[in-house]
This record gives C-alpha cells, structure tokens and sequence, in this order.
C-alpha cells in the first residue's frame, strides 16, 4: 500500500470528457485521460485491503461481485502511485488479455464491491486500468510474443467476440496451432460491430487483432460455420472446437404494426453505422439514417443508449429512449447494500448528449408501447403507449397497464433494444449441441465441454448476452479446459 492516509487525502477522479454538444460532432472517442499525477493519487486512494472486494469476482448470496477475471487490482493500483509502469503492466497483464477494451466500456463491477465505496465514492480502478494498458502501447512494451513451442494440436474456434479472443490468446500462447473462423467481413464481434466508435476506437479493436496475429493466431473472416465450413469439417479438421458465437438473437415487440417500414432492431441500426463509418466514412450510405427523424428507441439499457448516441450524432429532429422498468433510485436501497452492483439511475454518455442538444433526458421510465401507427405508405408515424406499474404475479413481477395514462409519441424511426433471448441456431443446430433451458449452449461454467465430445463452448453462447469481462472470463477458462483435453495437464490459469 502506497499511502496509507491516501484515501483521507485526495478525493475520487475521473477523467474528464469533451464536452457533449461538441463531441456530437464526431465519431472519435471522446473521454480525455487523467495525468501522471491525478492518476498516481488515485492510486494511492486505495487502502490494500485485506480482503480485496474489488477483485474476488465471487458469488455472494447468487449475486456476482468484484472483477471476474480477478483483476490483481490492489497490487497495480499500488505500482502506478509508485509510478512502476511497466511492472503494473506485467501484473495487469496476467489477469487480462484486453486491458484496453475493459478499460474503456467495462461497467466496472470492480468500483461498486470496492471496500472505499462504502463510505466514500470508490477507488478509479476502470481509469487506472486503462492508463495503464495505454502507456504500456504507446511505451512499446506490448510487443508479439509467439510462443517457442508448437504442440501440433490444432484448435477451431468459432466467433472473434471478446470470448473467442481471449480464448485464442491463451490457446496460442499455450503453443496450439487456433484459427478463429468469423463469419462478419471484420474481425471482434461486438467490439467491433456493437460497441460504436465513440465508445471504443476500432483501431484499437484492429491493433489487439493484429498483434494476435503476429503472434501466429490465423482469423478467417467472412466465413460462417455452418454455412461456409459445416460443422462436420471443422470436427474432421481440428482436435478441438470452441463455440463463441456470442447471443445476438434479438428480442422482438409483436404488437400491432410491427411490420410497418422505419421500425428496425438495434443491431441493425448499430451494426450498418458502424460498417459504413469503416468503411468509407459514410460516403457508400449503407446505413439507416436518423437525420432529420423524430427517433424513439425503446429499451434503456447499454444498447439503446449507443443507438441514442448514435441517433444524436446523426442529427435527428428528436429523440426518447422508452424503459419499461421504473426509474431506479439516486442512491443505494436498503435492499441493494455493498459490496453488489448498485441499482442506481446513471446517466451515460447518450442521455447527457441528449441533454445537451434537446435540454431533456430523453428517458422515459415505466412505459410500454401498445402498437404502432403507420401513414399510407406503410411507414411507421406514432406509438402509442401507457404507463405501467409493477406488480407481482404467482411471485413474479409483471408490468400492469395503468388506466388513463394512454399516449401517442410521433416517430418516424423506431429501434427496438428489448435485450437478446440467445445464440442463433444453425451452428449449434448443425454441431448438434444441446441447448438449456434459456436456449445458450449447454456447458457447466469452469468446465465449458458441451454434449458434444471435442466442442466445448464460451462467452454470451454459453451464458446469455452479457460483459466482456464476463466473456475474457469465460474465454479463458475454455481455453484452460481444451488445453487440459489436448494435453492430459495445463498451465493455463
Ligand atoms: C450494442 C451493444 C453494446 C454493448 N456495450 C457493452 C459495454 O459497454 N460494456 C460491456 O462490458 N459489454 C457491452 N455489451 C455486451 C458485450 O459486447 C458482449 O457481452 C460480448 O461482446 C460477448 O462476447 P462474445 O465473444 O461472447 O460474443 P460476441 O461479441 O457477440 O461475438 C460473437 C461473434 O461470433 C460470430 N459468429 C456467430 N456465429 C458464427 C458462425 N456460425 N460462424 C462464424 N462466426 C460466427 C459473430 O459474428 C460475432 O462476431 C454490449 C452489447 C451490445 C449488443
Ligand atoms: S476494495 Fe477498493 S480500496 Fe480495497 S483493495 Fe480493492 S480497490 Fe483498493
């Protein structure tokens, strides 16, 4: 522990960010890191504590606290008040394997089972984090290291998500020989097709990518498996398959008007923005446009707020983002104590954007759309709606309409973010893995081996539409199982 008074001495830093209704002018990042100095004080708020909440990554009463993959967060956040660079690096790095990409959007499960949280605002271990992984790039010190031993095994692994990376990363170091088949024209998954620029660089998606590369992992994109290579070929080829294919099934509002034009699942908005951003800086418009549109998103969670960011970049008319959950409240309830995630309302970046160009928070809480009214050229013009209450039915909380909060909302673009029900089914269908009951890949957490022998499976096809560092998590645990599978024993952590 750096300073033992350091806590009392410096309060809670965040870097700051531009301004909202400049930043709204661009697709770059946008968050401006702390200094040296800022940075070692918030290292030094940390109290080394002897039991570190913020890295257990364990199961308290079936919640999940503290960092996943055990991020040794105490000892880095020690070095970088030390200034010892490099050493955080080193000790980031054996937890880690995409400090760069958590740093950025992890939603830091870390800071909210941090034992300084309980009495005062948390230590900036998410900043930290990322400072750390920065320099280490711009030092020079994240450089191929391709491991000195082939073993001759040879290793699939379907999807270049978060999971499939980290599950690569450590396989190849490991000395197996793994190609990442990808069926999308770039490599990432929603690092790189979700998450949009604003909030993580796809340079920084491409430069991890092809350091992977150097190191001697081979990325197959555009090829589906199950479609491209069949399942049959990829268990004749490799002695081994990992599934990463992450839970992008949408969920669906079949109400009336549902097929009305100009009402689109957030993926499909997310995805063609990001592409043509890519592509050609949106010069080939191939990407659905919320220019000049009165825009509704519906749903409040991470993606209908990249959908609002987005919508706002593009220079809509308007904006509302409906939640059918009521408004969370301003600080912890008695029921959501320490050291678990806290309930909370957070305004992130879109609503604060929004805030900024329409002076309201374009969120609307304990609302559900009843149908959608179409014009006679089938385009989508109004939602109509009412406000709910929550109440509980055979024990199960359920959304009731409450008379006479009736509403019509213009929109002429709709984006549908209601979360994702599971994996797509022709991989596993064609591999013929069983599913469980919510319809993921049937695989024990730690263990990863599916029904099938050879397969095991990792990330949002195991678990559900989750975190990436729920995914890194995962991803590596797999590749801990196949490497013990290939080789009788492992290293791996
Ligand atoms: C819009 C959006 C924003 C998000 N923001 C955040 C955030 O800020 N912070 C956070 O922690 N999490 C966020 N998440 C969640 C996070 O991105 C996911 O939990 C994580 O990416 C899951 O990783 P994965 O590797 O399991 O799957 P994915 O990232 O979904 O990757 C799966 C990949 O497999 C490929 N694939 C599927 N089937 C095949 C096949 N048959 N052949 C070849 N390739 C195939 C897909 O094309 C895809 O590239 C967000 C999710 C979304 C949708
Ligand atoms: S819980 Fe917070 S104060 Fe304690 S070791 Fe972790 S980061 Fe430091």
């Amino acid at each position: 522990m750096g300073k033992p008074t350091g806590f009392m001495e410096y309060k809670r830093k965040v870097p700051s960010s531009k301004d909202p209704s400049e930043r709204i002018d661009s697709w770059e990042e946008f968050v401006e890191p702390l200094n040296e100095e800022a940075l070692q004080q918030q290292g030094a708020r940390c109290m080394d504590c002897g039991i570190p909440f913020c890295h257990v990554g364990g199961d308290i009463d079936g919640e999940e606290v503290g960092c996943p993959i055990h991020n040794l967060i105490p000892e880095w956040n020690d070095l970088v008040f030390r200034r010892q660079w490099r050493e955080a690096y080193e000790r980031l790095s054996k937890t880690n394997n995409f400090p760069e990409f958590t740093g950025r959007v992890c939603p830091a499960p870390c800071e909210g089972s941090c034992v300084l949280g309980i009495s005062e605002p948390p230590v900036t271990i998410k900043s930290i984090e990322c400072a750390i992984i920065d320099r280490a790039f711009s030092e020079g010190w994240v450089a191929p290291a391709p491991p000195k031993i082939r073993t001759g095994k040879k290793v699939a692994i379907v999807g270049s998500g978060p999971a499939g990376l980290a599950c690569a990363d450590q396989l190849n170091h490991a000395g197996h020989e793994v190609t990442v088949f990808e069926r999308d024209d770039r490599i990432g998954g929603l690092l790189m097709y979700g998450i949009p620029n604003m909030k993580l660089d796809k340079e920084l998606v491409k430069r991890r990518v092809d350091l992977m590369a150097a190191e001697g992992v081979k990325f197959l994109a555009g090829t589906e498996v199950g479609r491209d290579v069949s399942g049959e070929e990829l268990l004749a080829n490799f002695d081994a398959a990992v599934l990463c294919g992450g839970a992008t099934k949408p969920r669906d509002l079949s109400i009336e008007g549902r097929g009305l034009k100009g009402i689109h699942f957030a993926m499909e908005y997310l995805r063609g923005s990001t592409k043509s951003y890519l592509d050609s800086r949106f010069e080939d418009g191939n990407f659905i446009s919320a220019a000049g549109k009165d825009v509704i998103v519906i749903g409040g969670g991470d993606t209908g707020t990249d959908c609002v960011a987005s919508a706002t970049r593009q220079k809509c008319r308007s904006l509302i983002q409906f939640e059918i959950l009521p408004q969370p409240p301003d600080a912890r309830t008695p029921e959501n104590p320490w050291p678990f995630w806290p309930r909370i309302l957070r305004t992130d970046y879109g609503q604060e954007e929004v805030g900024a160009v329409f002076g309201k928070d374009p969120r609307e809480f304990a609302i559900m759309t009843t149908r959608f009214e179409g014009n006679e050229a089938g385009q989508v013009k109004a939602l109509h709606t009412v406000h709910v209450k929550w109440v509980a039915v055979d024990g199960r909380l359920q959304p009731e309409a409450i008379p006479g909060t009736e509403r019509i909302y213009n929109a002429d673009l709709v984006l549908l973010s209601m979360g994702f029900l599971g994996p797509e089914d022709l991989l596993l269908d064609q591999i013929g893995v069983e599913r469980d009951r919510r319809s993921n890949a049937r695989a024990e957490f730690g263990d990863y081996a599916t029904s099938i022998p050879r397969v095991f499976a990792a990330g949002d096809m195991r678990r559900g539409q989750s975190l990436i560092v729920w995914a890194i998590r995962e991803g590596r645990g797999a590749a801990r199982e196949v490497d013990r599978f290939l080789m009788g024993t492992t290293a791996l952590p």
